[in-house]
This record gives C-alpha cells, sequence and structure tokens, in this order.
C-alpha cells in the first residue's frame, strides 16, 4: 500500500506542513480523497489502521512506544500501547441537544470544518455556540457520539505518582512511524547509490528484499 516512493513522498511533503496539513496529508494517505468529509473520529482510526499496518509490514523496532512529559515532575516518560489497541468505535453519527428550551442537531465534526481560526462551530449545526454552557453540553454529546473524540490514555508517573491524561494523536503516531522509517529507507538509498551509482528510482523499484541483498554486500 504505501511503496518506496510513496513513503518518501509523504515524508517530504509532511515536513513542510503544520500540524492540521500533515494531519490532512495522512488523513488522505489513510481514506482517500475523502478523508477532508469523515468524521474525525472516523478519519483517527483510518490513520491508526494505516500505522498498524504500515508497522505490520515493516516490521523494525519502532512500535507501540511514545514519550510525554509529566506536568507534575517534568519527567520524561516512555509509554507503550497494548498491541491490540485501537480507537473504539462511533456510537452515533448527530447528537440532539436541548438546550434552554430548544432542540438542537449537531454533526460530528470533520477535517473541512477547521479554518484559519480553527474548528468552525456553526458548520455542525446552527446554535448557540457563544454560551459556554451549550458549548461544554456539546463538546460532551459529541465525544459521547464517537469516544474516538479527544480519547485520552490515562497513566501514572513512575516518578512522582502523578495521574497523567495524555491525548491520543493517532496522526502523530503515524508520523513518527513515517519519519523512522522514511529516514532508514534514505539511508539504503544514499549507500546503494554511493556502491554502485544507481539512480534513485532504480534502487525504490526493487523489492525490499533485493535491496537487503545487496545492502549486506556493502559497508554500513
Ligand atoms: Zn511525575
Amino acid at each position: 500500500m504505501l511503496d518506496g516512493d510513496a513513503l518518501l513522498d509523504l515524508y517530504q511533503r509532511g515536513r513542510a506542513g503544520d500540524a492540521l496539513d500533515r494531519a490532512a496529508l495522512l488523513g488522505r494517505a489513510a481514506a482517500g480523497a475523502g478523508a477532508e468529509t469523515l468524521p474525525l473520529g472516523e478519519l483517527d482510526r483510518r490513520i491508526w489502521a494505516l500505522r498498524a499496518r504500515l508497522v505490520a509490514e515493516t516490521g523494525g523496532p519502532a512500535g507501540d512506544e511514545a514519550v510525554c512529559t509529566c506536568p507534575a515532575c517534568g519527567a520524561r516518560l516512555e509509554f507503550a500501547l497494548p498491541a491490540d489497541f485501537a480507537p473504539p468505535p462511533a456510537v452515533a453519527q448527530t447528537v440532539v441537544v436541548d438546550w434552554q428550551g430548544e432542540t438542537h442537531v449537531l454533526r460530528l465534526p470533520r477535517l473541512a470544518d477547521f479554518g484559519p481560526q480553527g474548528l468552525r462551530l456553526q458548520a455542525l449545526g446552527a446554535a448557540p455556540w457563544h454560551d459556554p454552557g451549550f458549548a461544554a453540553l456539546a463538546a460532551e454529546a459529541l465525544q459521547a457520539a464517537d469516544p474516538a473524540l479527544g480519547l485520552t490514555l490515562a497513566m501514572d508517573c513512575p516518578e512522582c505518582g502523578a495521574a497523567l491524561a495524555e491525548g491520543f494523536d493517532p496522526a502523530a503516531w503515524l508520523w513518527a512511524e513515517i519519519e523512522d522509517k522514511a529516514r532508514r529507507l534514505l539511508s539504503e538509498v544514499v549507500r546503494l547509490a554511493r556502491a554502485f551509482g544507481w539512480s534513485e528510482r532504480d534502487i525504490l523499484a526493487m523489492p525490499p528484499a533485493r535491496r537487503a541483498l545487496y545492502l549486506a554486500e556493502v559497508a554500513p
């Protein structure tokens, strides 16, 4: 699904963008052209599935580990996810929020709902979003409809014991995977090009097993 050329292309374009550009880029890699209009939770599930396929296909030590910083003591923590971890499925595509005698129907947010100022709340449904009470209730209802929205991973800091909630960001995990694999692939291309004078295109067109045979013949 992601050949060497596609992987390097993603890496090159992802490095140039900000976090939102990168989420859109990885979303399209995972879900195709319709990525912008999929609910964000669904997009996260597809991105996570693409990452799982990438890990399964190419193996390697970069796996289910991530790092975060404890807000209480500042310790740098490494943590791992269970191998079968997956974001939970959606329960509903729309929610109904009753607020001050009126009923508001809202849909799940999508990537296309983001503008320069962030998420355009009115895109989810005409409602009194300016009212913090309504906005809090609506956010709670939307997250209940799709638990993958705003998913957090709970853990305890082994240094100070503080309870942490780390936001779960599948795009960041996939990006880390792509970065790792792209860097390794680049160094293979450089080694083979130096040793044999082959072009990038020729090297990337070679099956990985064949590439490994030649790499074994050249000094690291
Ligand atoms: Zn701590």
